[in-house]
């Protein structure tokens, strides 16, 4: 039987794969392929990436723009937390649709199904099959087809023992019991940790060295698995990585203050944080003031690149629904306190708390937080070798489609197996999220 096991342990760096610290990722990476030019999307922040991997499209064609965003309601730009776990089926209500293209889960409906077990935000997990054509296991819900409640919810916390508990569930149920075509484990651990600590502290490593044993476990699950003759592709990636806060800037107050937005609660132009990116919607109503914006933001001392509707293409965004600059927050290539290079300023935000100075953060494009972990095991891929050039979040998708022997039309992403990449230009340099590049906006370049 030809299946796909993905592992995506949130938001672990690169340069965070030690022989120290993940072991077990160590000795993968030299039976795997290793893709390390691997990209997250923009933002890079985890519910605009999961819906990203699970549609293989960009998201000009998905529509969800951001991990926090606004949406034009009854004439007024309404800003929304994408978290929440109604926020998808509030889209639906408000635009006609929760994701504009059909997700992984939907396209495997008629193939068995898709399960997935996510132990980040609500909102993220939802991002997955939020129509429910498959089974999505989440702390907060837990559904199969049709979005009905199942009888066995996943109850962990959000932490490492959290992760252990549904790693042991995963690999129970699904690897081994249900085997559906896709089993999607994405664990809350590292992200949830380097948000509240310094990278590089020892109250951080000892989380991605957790991990690290949830990986191995699954890994040693799928050898069991192939012994019994499955075909079975395993990828194990992150989404992101992570840079430290370097200071925190309210966007919103800044605007206000340059005469280019009313007040706090007003609905002309609307700033939502996504970690250090942020995303500006201008109301219908406030077109005349888009010059003056553009020349603000670009200016800003805050701002690294600035993308305005001529340019969000190149990141794999359309100037729809409101949305007419996405800024990437300014990093520099400075240390902290432990070490650990790679430091960007951060959008404050409208809900959670802003005081997050020298701990982790992310959503922009700065080198760190795009420096997500790819690895791909299969037949189809070369034991040990590296692979040069960029590939991309929608990428994954279809490489799962190509495994599992079902169309992946429409995707914007390519599949990866040896062949699959062949007459796209590989980019090794120069940034851009989507191929061939586009033009950029200020920065254009890595930061
Ligand atoms: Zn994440």
């Amino acid at each position: 039987m030809r299946r796909a096991i993905m592992v995506i342990l949130d938001g672990l760096r690169r340069d965070f794969i030690t022989e120290a610290t993940t072991p077990r990722l160590m000795a993968f990476m030299r039976r795997a392929e290793y893709f390390p030019a691997f990209r997250s999307a923009f933002p890079s922040a985890t519910r605009i990436v999961s819906a990203t991997f699970a549609t293989g499209c960009f998201p000009a064609r998905h529509t969800l723009q951001g991990n926090a965003v606004a949406l034009l309601e009854d004439g007024v730009l309404v800003p929304h937390d994408v978290g929440r776990p109604d926020f998808l089926l509030h889209k639906k209500a408000v635009t006609g649709q929760s994701l504009a293209v059909p997700t992984l889960a939907e396209r495997l409906a008629p193939h068995g199904g898709a399960i997935v077990f996510n132990n980040v935000s609500p909102g993220a997990a939802r991002a997955h099959d939020p129509d429910g054509f498959g089974h999505v296991y989440h702390r907060a819900f837990s559904v199969g087809p049709g979005l009905r409640p199942v009888d066995d919810p996943l109850r962990v916390n959000l932490d490492a023992a959290g992760d252990r508990a549904m790693t042991d569930r995963f690999i129970t149920e699904v690897i081994r019991q249900r085997r559906p075509a896709p089993g999607v484990l994405w664990c809350g651990e590292p992200d949830h940790i380097q948000h509240n600590v310094p990278l590089g502290s020892p109250e951080h490593l000892t989380v991605p060295r957790e991990a690290d044993r949830h990986a191995g476990m699954v890994m040693d699950a799928v050898t069991r698995e192939r012994d019994n003759g499955d075909d079975i592709l395993l990828i194990v990636a992150s989404d992101h990585g992570h840079e430290t806060v370097s200071g925190v800037i309210d966007v919103e107050e800044d605007l206000i203050a340059a005469g280019l937005k009313h007040g706090p609660d007003s609905s002309d132009v609307v700033a939502m944080a996504n970690g250090t990116a942020t995303l500006v919607y201008l109301h219908p109503e406030a077109a005349s003031r888009r010059a003056a914006l553009d020349a603000h933001l670009r200016a800003a001392v805050w701002a690294g690149s600035v993308f305005s509707a001529d340019t969000l293409g190149s990141v794999g965004h359309a100037p729809d629904h409101g949305l007419a600059f996405a800024v990437s927050m300014r990093t520099d290539d400075g240390l902290n306190a432990f070490g650990v290079p790679g430091r960007s300023l951060m959008a404050k935000p409208r809900w959670a708390r802003p005081d997050r100075l020298g701990c982790g953060q992310h959503g922009g494009l700065g080198v760190f937080e795009q420096s997500p972990v790819l690895m791909i095991d299969s037949p189809d891929f070369k034991a040990g070798e590296r692979r040069a050039g960029v590939v991309r979040i929608v990428d994954l998708a279809p490489t799962i489609s190509r495994h599992l022997r079902v169309p992946a039309e429409g995707m914007d992403g390519v599949a990866l197996q040896v062949g699959g990449a062949h007459g796209r230009p590989m980019m090794s340099t120069g940034f851009s999220l989507v191929s061939p590049p586009l033009s950029h906006g200020k920065s254009g370049s890595s930061p």
